[in-house]
């Protein structure tokens, strides 16, 4: 997980693969507008960790992390792309709903 600098909440992946703080992003109650490239941070971090990364069962532990941060990434950033598409079936099923009433009732939308 990769929190901001500034407010300590949840950064989260956003475009060109890169980490901004989430509260900035939502609504700006954060004022760190910074960003960071997924791959410098990783470099980072790798570099950081050192010798300890190399025992297998530290390298084999945070390798679970890491995949399982960035599958529930993945998930999150699916389901916001998702919200816009239901919305949208939804009103197509609505407006089919309206117009087989319309129908029903005798009146010709068109
Ligand atoms: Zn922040």
């Amino acid at each position: 997980m990769v929190h901001c600098g500034v407010c300590g909440g949840p950064c989260s992946l956003r475009g060109q693969d890169r980490f901004a703080c989430s509260a900035h992003i939502t609504n700006r109650s954060c004022g760190n507008g910074h960003t960071i490239a997924r791959q410098g941070l990783e470099e980072r971090v790798l570099t950081g960790l050192g010798d300890r990364i190399m025992a297998p069962d530290a390298a084999e532990a945070a390798l679970r992390a890491y995949a399982e941060e960035t599958n529930q990434l993945n998930r999150e950033r699916r389901a916001r792309w998702n919200v816009p598409a239901r919305s949208w079936r939804r009103s197509i099923g609505q407006s089919k709903k309206s117009w087989i009433s319309w129908r029903a009732a005798g009146i010709r939308a068109f």
